[in-house]
């Protein structure tokens, strides 16, 4: 079943049991405390917490999400995509436990020529948190599932939140088994590689004053109704009814890695071996095509690079499918040739990306072309650092970070990034001490310079140190404040 079908069966199979089918909002979260749409659940906050008055009582989706969180796992993992479609159903104190487990049941097991997706029921198993007896009750009597195959896991899985205060609440999980070749037994709470995680249900009962973390956080009260909200990895299901091995190799991203390892003459091994020979190009090539469509998606919902924000996180996208095809030889730019692959295989769905492809290519092209110019001064200065560094059998010292810097508009992430992809560690401590000196040289001379009544000083501070980038959206949050 190709991707777009699977959606279509979702919301087929929802409306017939009444859900009000609700077009994707955009990625640009609608709910202001999110940058944003991380999940289905999020445009429908207000309905959650008792703000607005739904149109229906339960709903069902296809909706676009971002999660930039999950950066570091593209192409590592099998399952995560910074842009991936998550279906959802939706009842707003309407139906709750006792009708949403048997529902997501029917759907995954009912074979295929009977409206279903048709998995295996014997691979499947669930979680439930830990003191919901209840979801476990339903499970193993009304869906009748062996006890075994259900497991109880903390807050950390199964309990969910957006990362905000908002709507919250216990969850239960459906993982599918990929078989013993792809790790050890035991069910998801021995191994999330080989028991792979598709669809969460949550129980949306409570409202979270403060998250902390994922474990730790402040339940204010019941919300007014009980609600359900779940979410399935469309891609994830995919890459299960279309029997390969990951995500990137779903037919909405697979020819976008096809056309990147054609560019730069590599055969794609499809390995998740990290010994493997191929693995690092097989990541690179991965990570590429989940970039590629992102960015086209972020850009089709009217983000534009820039230095912060959802900005930043578009910039940093193109800047790593940039790097990596340079890693793999290519130096020529390479949006022109992976990004209308990309409006191929989208456009199907979501007709926007093929009527608003003039705008979205300028936009892209735009970007990846400032940034080669950036990277070819800096690079080289790059290389002859680490080859350096590597022949006196040392790192990167933080007087080159702080060059590359200074001189080139070299962020700090991409040194770390390049000199860790060639084996070289950098004195990260000695870079960020170069830079406080150099912004109290530039406090120094503010002071000296302070005329009148007016302080400068931190107008001066701010234009010696030269463009900033806001890198906290992606850099330092945890995934929980992030999501
Ligand atoms: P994981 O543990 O695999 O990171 P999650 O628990 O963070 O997933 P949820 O927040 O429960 O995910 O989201 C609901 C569903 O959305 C998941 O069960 C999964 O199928 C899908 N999903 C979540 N994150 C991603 C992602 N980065 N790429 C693709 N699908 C995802
Ligand atoms: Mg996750
Ligand atoms: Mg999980
Ligand atoms: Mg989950």
């Amino acid at each position: 079943m190709k991707t777009q079908d699977i959606a279509q069966r979702w919301l087929d199979f929802f409306g017939e049991k009444g859900h009000a089918q609700v077009p994707s909002s955009s990625l640009v979260s609608p709910d202001p405390s999110l940058l944003f749409t991380v999940a289905g659940m999020v445009p429908f906050i207000p309905y959650f917490l008792g703000e607005q008055t739904p149109p229906y009582s339960r709903a069902a989706s296809v909706q676009k999400c971002i999660r930039t969180a999950d950066i570091e796992e593209v192409g590592k993992t099998v399952r995560h995509g910074t842009f991936f479609q998550m279906c959802g159903n939706f009842s707003f104190g309407d139906y709750f436990k006792a009708d949403a487990i048997p529902f997501a049941w029917e759907l995954l097991t009912t074979p295929q020529d009977q409206g279903g997706y048709g998995l295996d029921p014997q691979r499947l198993w669930v979680t439930v948190y830990d003191d919901d007896d209840e979801a476990a009750q339903i499970w193993e009597q009304k869906v009748g599932l062996p006890a075994e195959r259900i497991q109880r896991m903390g807050k950390e899985d199964n309990y969910w939140n957006t990362g905000q205060p908002g709507p919250g609440g216990p969850c239960s999980e459906i993982y599918y088994d990929r078989g013993p070749e792809y790790g050890p037994d035991g069910g998801p709470a021995a191994d999330d590689v080989r028991y792979l995680e598709i669809w969460n249900l949550v129980f949306m009962q409570y409202r979270l004053s403060e998250v902390r973390s994922k474990e730790d956080f402040d339940v204010a009260g019941e919300l007014q109704s009980k609600n359900i909200d779940t979410g399935l990895g469309l891609e994830r299901l995919a890459m299960l009814l279309q029997g390969v091995d990951n995500m990137y190799e779903t037919d909405q991203v697979r020819p976008v890695l096809d056309k990147a390892a054609a560019l730069a003459d590599v055969r794609y091994a499809s390995t998740e071996d990290p010994e493997d020979p191929h693995y690092q190009d097989d990541v690179r090539l991965r990570m590429i095509a989940d970039h590629v469509r992102s960015s086209l998606m972020l850009i089709s919902d009217g983000v534009t690079p820039g230095n912060e924000g959802r900005g930043y996180v578009l910039r940093r996208l193109i800047r790593r499918v940039v790097r990596a095809m340079r890693l793999m030889g290519v130096t020529e730019p390479v949006m022109p040739e992976l990004l209308p692959v990309s409006r191929d295989v989208m456009g199907g769905t979501y007709p926007v990306v093929v009527d608003d492809f003039d705008r979205i290519s300028r936009v892209a092209y735009a970007e990846e072309k400032a940034f080669l110019r950036t990277i070819s001064a800096g690079t080289a200065r790059l290389d002859a650092a680490v080859s350096a560094a590597k022949s006196a059998g040392g790192g990167l010292d933080g007087a080159d970070a702080f060059e590359l810097h200074d001189t080139y508009g070299f962020p700090i992430e991409l040194t770390l990034e390049m000199a860790a992809e060639a084996g070289v560690d950098v004195d990260e401590a000695g870079f960020r001490s170069l830079m406080t000196q150099q912004r109290e040289r530039a406090r120094a001379d503010a002071k000296a310079k302070k005329s009148g009544h007016v302080d400068t000083e931190v107008f001066q501070r701010l234009r010696e140190q030269g463009p900033s980038h806001f890198t906290g959206y992606t850099e330092f949050a945890t995934e929980s404040v992030i999501r």
